[in-house]
């Protein structure tokens, strides 16, 4: 116990010092049963590395319609309960001011994979937020690179495309029809083309094991990406996968994110909405074993329920003005601050 205790303490301070780690050392940092101290080091890189500000960006879901049938996802095509919704343009840019009126500098546009939304829509859009002055991040999954290309020559900055799993077979078991090496082609690309790239992973799939874990931060690390967003795997009841239990889930994730600031201790990480459906101080937790970041929920109270890519989403009455103070609150209550920038990677110790 006692030299367990004294491998732990050089493991961390190996990993403060170097941010490298071998698969074999990620693969102890994740099995702690008392992770406290491995916590302790994520929160004090994330000091020294990005410092105390959080940045917020605006997520708009605006569009629960998706071509593809991830098996984990509520909002798979074969899940034929649910009511479909989709924002018109007009909507999508209406919504985008009132964030910017919040004081939003980031505006994430979400959805499933709509097809609705040609190049020349979505393109349309992303020209109109732009001239609001804020970072705009696409999240609207797998797209041919000259897509991206125009995307990006239109304003996009960033783009969020989880990898979900580096374990390939069970990436494919789980999203039936899709290829992970499309996946890790689409990566590639948003990266040439001069995004800021977030990816990330989802925690606790059935099958999933430590090492598969381990292969994702390294997978993250050699990118390496910008951005990554841990979730919890929540198991949804109208998907194939409902007999799952999230037991351990928020626990694992928790040790996911803390290692992953470890390895890469400048890029930004975002405290996950599926962390504070899991536990209800999820998101306070998280900011404080290596987050940085958080995207409250800016979408119109009306839709935010037809979202449900897993259940127990929280704040699903709340408006989108209750959510930007209540994140505020939140964050300063741990003695943090809200960031005024836009929050590049980097910005922070560029001094902006
Ligand atoms: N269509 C886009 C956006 C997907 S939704 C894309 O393909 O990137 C955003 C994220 O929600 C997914 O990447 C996935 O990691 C997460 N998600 C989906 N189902 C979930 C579930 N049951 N529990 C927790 N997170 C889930």
């Amino acid at each position: 116990m006692v030299y367990s205790l004294y491998m732990e303490k050089k493991l961390l301070q190996k990993a403060e010092r170097t941010h490298h780690l071998t698969r074999e050392d990620i693969i102890s940092l994740l099995k702690l049963s008392e992770p406290s101290a491995l916590f302790q080091a994520a929160d004090k890189v994330r000091r020294e590395f990005v410092g105390d500000g959080v940045y917020l960006r605006a997520l708009i879901e605006f569009s629960n319609y998706c071509k593809n049938n991830c098996l984990y996802c509520g909002i798979r095509a074969g899940n034929a309960r649910v009511q479909r919704y989709r924002l018109t343009p007009t909507e999508i840019v209406e919504t985008a001011k009132k964030a910017v009126g919040y004081g939003y500098k980031t505006v994430v546009l979400q959805s499933g994979e709509d097809l609705w939304f040609d190049t020349d829509k979505l393109c349309d859009i992303i020209r109109q937020i732009k001239k609001l002055d804020v970072a705009i991040t696409l999240s609207i999954g797998e797209k041919t690179r000259e897509e991206y290309a125009a995307y990006h020559q239109a304003g996009a900055d960033r783009y969020l495309l989880r990898i979900e799993t580096t374990d390939k077979s069970l990436y494919e078991k789980l999203d039936p029809s899709m290829s992970w090496d499309n996946r890790v082609r689409c990566l590639h690309d948003l990266k040439e083309l001069g995004y800021e790239v977030g990816s990330g992973s989802l925690v606790g799939l059935p099958g999933q094991t430590l090492e598969s874990l381990a292969d994702d931060l390294l997978f993250f690390q050699k990118l390496p990406v910008d951005m990554a967003g841990i979730g919890p795997f929540i198991p949804h009841p109208q998907t194939p996968l409902s007999n799952e239990k999230p037991d351990g889930h928020f626990e694992l994730a928790l040790k996911m994110m803390a290692v992953m600031r470890l390895l890469l201790p400048d890029i930004n990480i975002p405290a996950t909405t599926a962390m504070e459906t899991l536990h209800p101080q999820g998101r306070l937790l998280a900011l404080q074993a290596g987050a940085n970041v958080v995207m409250p929920n800016t979408t119109d109270t009306e839709y935010r329920p037809l979202y449900a890519l897993y259940p127990g989403k929280i704040c699903l009455g709340d408006s989108a003005e209750k959510c930007r103070g209540c994140v505020e609150r939140k964050i300063n209550s741990i003695g943090r601050h809200v960031s005024s920038g836009k929050g590049f990677h980097g910005d922070y110790k560029k001094g902006k």
